[in-house]
């Protein structure tokens, strides 16, 4: 039985990912921190073959405690501060969790190793907000980087120190460039997520508005369950190498917005949105759309949901979720 070690259980691609790997039959080892984490509770109930393991990004013993015990073949580091509008606001805490936290794990990894002729395959969640501002459209593995937040500066690093660790001590280590990936269990904070709760919750008639910072950025929105897919084959390649993982179609936050609206059979839209300065970013990102040729020939991955779908499944999930809440309120 394979065995894996996921850092970021708790978040949005942790769970689809155990969810999958508990498929392929692994044995599924999720990374949590903190003394009393709210969320351990959540995943035991909703994930109940997740072996959970204490440790944290920011404690280097704590990790290779974590692989002495869990003697994983495959490590996926998907923890990390990732909301980028926090990573504005605390800059260096996000710079040891997703930066550095990085560097920790392939330390952890190197000291650990892993049997001799099984040594621990590593997989690092890498961003396509590390394009920033973009230097060539659609964006490839070739792109160069122009991180316009303190989140994407942070996952520059993690992505060029997992590579440094591949070429400089024969890791196998990959990184995947993930452009946005959403679903039902995006974290609220989220703009997707934020945009489909509040709709859900206007047509209830529960809330009266949505506000929003700019509705123009233009992003490459695919299904988490896809990505998290795309994960597991870059580790089951022959060699290491880094990928990008996008749709090629990309949308504006704005359509993102009409499409919910619609979606709950809403259509003027425009008399709940709000723009609120409070969400504006000190710098943006105007436009992310990946090119994923590479993972499509060498891995054979492409993805399964288009935007529409996207948009609405996350709807009606939310419509459905704040229901459920008002009759237990009401109970
Ligand atoms: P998420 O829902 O925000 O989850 C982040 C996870 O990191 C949570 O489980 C969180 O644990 C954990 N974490 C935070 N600080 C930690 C620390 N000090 N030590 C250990 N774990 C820590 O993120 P996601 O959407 O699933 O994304 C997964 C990864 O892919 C992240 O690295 C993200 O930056 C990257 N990524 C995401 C996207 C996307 O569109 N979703 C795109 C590109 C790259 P708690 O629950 O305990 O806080």
């Amino acid at each position: 039985m394979p065995r894996a070690l996921v850092t970021g259980i708790t978040g949005q691609d942790g769970q689809y990912l155990a969810e999958l790997l508990h498929q392929k039959g692994y044995e599924v080892f999720g990374l949590v921190k903190g003394q009393n984490n709210p969320r351990t509770v959540l995943l035991q109930e909703e994930f109940p073959f997740v072996e959970v393991v204490g440790g944290d990004l920011a404690d280097l013993s704590s990790l290779v405690a974590a692989l002495e015990s869990t003697q994983p073949d495959e490590v996926y580091n998907l923890g990390a501060i990732s909301f980028v509008a926090l990573s504005f606001r605390q800059p260096e805490l996000t710079a040891n969790v997703t930066g550095l936290g990085v560097l920790r794990m392939l330390e952890a990894i190197r000291m650990v190793g892993g049997a001799d002729n099984n040594p621990i395959r590593f997989y690092q969640a890498s961003s396509s907000e590390m394009f920033g501002k973009v230097r060539m459209t659609p964006q490839n593995e070739e792109t160069p980087f122009y991180p316009r937040s303190p989140y994407g500066v942070a996952k520059v690093f993690g992505h060029d120190i997992t590579v440094n660790y591949r070429d400089s001590y024969g890791l196998f280590a990959c990184s995947g460039i993930l452009f946005n990936h959403e679903g039902p269990r995006r974290g609220l904070e989220f703009v997707t997520r934020k945009i489909t709760n509040a709709v859900a919750r206007i047509k209830l008639g529960l809330q009266q508005e949505l506000a929003l910072g700019s509705l123009e950025p233009q992003r490459d929105w695919g299904f988490a369950g896809d990505y998290v897919q795309a994960m597991w084959l870059m580790l089951q390649h022959d060699e290491p190498q880094d990928f990008v993982v996008a749709t090629g179609q990309t949308h504006s936050v704005r359509e993102f917005v009409e499409l919910a609206f619609r979606a709950a059979g809403i259509d003027d839209w425009a008399r709940y949105v709000r723009q609120d300065e409070r969400f504006m970013r000190p710098a943006e990102v105007d436009l992310l759309v990946g090119d994923a040729g590479k993972a499509r020939r060498l891995l054979g991955w492409a993805p399964t949901m288009a935007f529409p779908e996207l948009v609405e499944t996350m709807v009606s999930h939310d419509i459905e979720l704040e229901q459920r809440k008002e009759r237990n309120r009401r109970r």
